[in-house]
């Protein structure tokens, strides 16, 4: 190799031996970069080496995180991870230490003792916690620009660069810059080769990789995946009346609005000319599919104003599923796009799915979800009342409230029928309002009216448990002056694996309503789990109830629910009691509450007045 390959500076006399030793160290690095060898690799070999050239020293390399804004360490091989990461973060300025002042004055800077030197100031905490005497520094520039980072040896005692050592530093800064730039380049080619250069999604064959890689994840798991493939509707007329430039801003319109609307677990991109396809992992419901398409439509809505002119545009959209429509990417996407194919034949500006029973099934649900929303407004949803009593003095403690679905030609339907699907599509949010509102008003009435007071119970799903709808509850019952010891909300245990959930959970708690755990026993939670949580109450759930005259092993499950519920200073309720020998099994348990059509079905407001009177 040359000797000049990279040039020694001449401001610092170094001797011919101490010359030899760093072209040495350049060729076996430079070697390893020819070689392939794994850039982070190179980099701790490179500290390595320059800690071998001086003794007791540690070297380690800084760079600038992807904003630009604070320096991260890239390679530190022989410095302890406590202290990586105390240097993460690390902003350059004029007093940042040996490296951010590098970093922020372009320039090397040889610090001999971080205790006295004001280069040094803000980082007194870290000089004590890791004893750093002396700190030299070298700025790593690409291509004479600006630094990127810095190259630096410590070391515990304080000491003075010699003049090698200087030129050590700044040849080793020189080689990492280098080597960052080749990498860059390296980025650069290997991101031509996978993503689209005029919108910056990823190109035809990333997404078959992304799509094969899914595949092998889904088929194990047993989930289902997406295929969505979007065509412009008339996207070849923009181009040719308005011209190439033109069309190519409008589709980067499309990649950012489109890209907008996807969660981020979603792979978009676009496989060329005007089509884009996005691939959705770990589907559990076509439906997700559905609103998906009505969001991408919405985007297709707006007028496109680009270059002072306003387009309108529309696109077809075909979907296939994986089991159902192809075990391989290339199957996935062929009937993805025979779909798009029907879409465009049957008028454009519509979704297709491949599989028509599929198809069938997704309509069915979303005029379900559409009669949902109308039913809301109409006014058709009614709520029922069932009632809780005291296993002791038979007193009317608390009633559930339970919602029905007064339908004009399918009469009532019961809450399982619709529920799942409100909170699959999100109508929860709105219908849960409705419910918490109405039955807290109807109550409030009652009791204004002087009848006798009991608790409340609302059933929430988990899908409600977020802040913006646990400030609206909040602000109902303020705004009610809604007496809210007289509140609880029935959740179940799925909400035990989200913390956020039971974040929110305890908001509702720390406001003065108190929780009540549904369906005890069919999740996973444990009695022990229970201690953590914010409840007060545990509903034991109806399978354990039902055959519990007969079933040793649900005798045994019952008993230990209530006495561990006790312990853990819970009431506990069994709910769906139907005869008098469940009844008397849990009273001699001491069961506090019963709940079922053994003492009341649900019932509608009036006639859970009248139960009330009776009290
Ligand atoms: P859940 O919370 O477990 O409600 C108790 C269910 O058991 C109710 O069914 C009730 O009618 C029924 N039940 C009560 N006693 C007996 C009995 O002795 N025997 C039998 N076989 N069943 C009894 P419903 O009203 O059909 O509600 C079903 C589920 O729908 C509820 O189960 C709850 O998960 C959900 N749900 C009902 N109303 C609401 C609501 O307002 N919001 C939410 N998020 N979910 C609700
Ligand atoms: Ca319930
Ligand atoms: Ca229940």
């Amino acid at each position: 190799m040359e000797p000049q390959v990279i040039s020694l500076s001449s401001e610092y006399s170094v001797t011919t031996e101490q010359a030899g030793k760093l072209l040495k160290l350049q060729r076996g690095i430079l070697e390893q970069v020819a070689l392939g060898v794994d850039y982070r690799e190179i980099l701790d070999a490179l500290c390595k080496v320059a800690e071998e050239m001086v003794s007791d020293s540690l070297a380690s390399i800084m760079i600038y995180d992807e904003t630009g804004s604070f320096l991260t360490v890239l390679a530190a091989p022989s410095i302890p991870a406590e202290a990586v990461g105390a240097l993460n973060g690390l902003v350059p300025s004029e007093n940042a230490g040996s490296c951010g002042t590098a970093v922020h004055s372009n320039e090397p800077q040889y610090v001999v003792d971080t205790r006295t030197d004001h280069r040094w100031c803000d980082l007194q905490t870290f000089v004590d916690s890791f004893a750093i005497g002396a700190c030299w520094s070298c700025p790593i520039k690409l291509e004479e620009g600006r630094a990127v980072g810095s190259f630096a040896l410590s070391s515990f005692e304080k000491r003075t660069p010699s003049a090698f050592y200087k030129q050590l530093l700044e040849t080793s800064a020189h080689i990492v810059g280098i080597i960052l730039k080749l990498q860059q380049e390296e980025q650069l080619l290997r991101n031509l080769a996978r993503y689209d250069v005029l919108t910056g999604l990823a190109n035809r064959t990333l997404f078959n990789n992304k799509l094969s890689q899914a595949l092998k994840r889904a088929e194990p798991q047993h989930s289902q995946l997406a295929v969505l493939i979007l065509g412009l509707d008339g996207f070849r007329d923009i181009n040719d009346t308005q011209g190439h430039d033109l069309g190519d801003r409008v589709l980067k319109w499309v990649a950012e609005k489109v890209q907008s609307e996807l969660a981020e677990t979603d792979f978009f991109a676009r496989l060329g000319g005007d089509e884009f396809v996005i691939l959705i992992e770990y589907l559990d419901e076509p439906l997700v599919i559905e609103r998906l398409i009505r969001k991408i439509h919405a985007v297709f809505k707006q007028k496109i104003e680009v270059a002072n002119l306003e387009f309108s545009l529309s696109t077809s959209i075909g979907v296939s599923f994986f089991p159902e429509d192809g075990q391989s990417a290339q199957e996935l996407l062929r009937n993805a796009g025979t779909a798009l194919h029907e879409a465009k034949e049957s008028g454009r500006n519509c979704a297709r799915i491949y599989n028509e029973k599929l198809t069938d099934i997704v309509r069915h649900r979303v005029d379900l979800v559409a009669d949902m929303r109308t039913a809301l407004i109409n006014g058709d949803f009614i709520l029922h009342y069932q009632p809780q009593f005291c296993q002791k003095s038979n007193k009317l403690l608390a009633t559930e409230v339970l919602v029905r679905w007064q339908h004009a030609e399918k009469g009532l339907i019961p809450p399982d029928d619709f529920i799942p699907l409100a909170e699959q599509s999100g109508l929860i949010n709105d219908l849960g309002l409705w419910i918490f509102t109405t039955a807290c008003q109807q109550c409030k009435d009652w009791w204004d009216s002087g009848m006798p007071e009991f608790s409340l119970a609302i059933n929430l799903s988990v899908k409600q448990l977020d802040a913006e709808n646990i400030q609206k509850f909040k602000d109902i019952l303020l705004g009610m002056e809604f007496p809210v010891h007289n509140l609880e909300v029935e959740v179940t245990e799925g909400l035990i694996m989200r913390q956020e959930s039971l974040q929110e959970l305890k908001k509702l708690e720390d406001f003065g309503v108190r929780i009540s755990m549904d369906d005890f026993g069919t999740g996973h939670s444990s009695l022990a789990q229970l201690k953590h949580l914010p409840i007060s109450k545990l509903k034991i759930d109806r399978s354990f109830i039902k055959d519990l005259e007969t079933n040793e092993n649900d005798k045994v499950i019952v008993k230990t629910i209530i006495a561990m519920g006790h312990s853990l200073g819970l009431k506990i309720v069994a709910e769906g009691v139907e005869t008098v020998e469940q009844q008397g099994y849990l009273v001699k348990q001491g069961c506090d509450l019963i709940q079922g059509y053994l003492l009341s079905r649900p019932v509608p407001p009036e006639q859970l007045e009248a139960l009330l009177v009776q009290v």
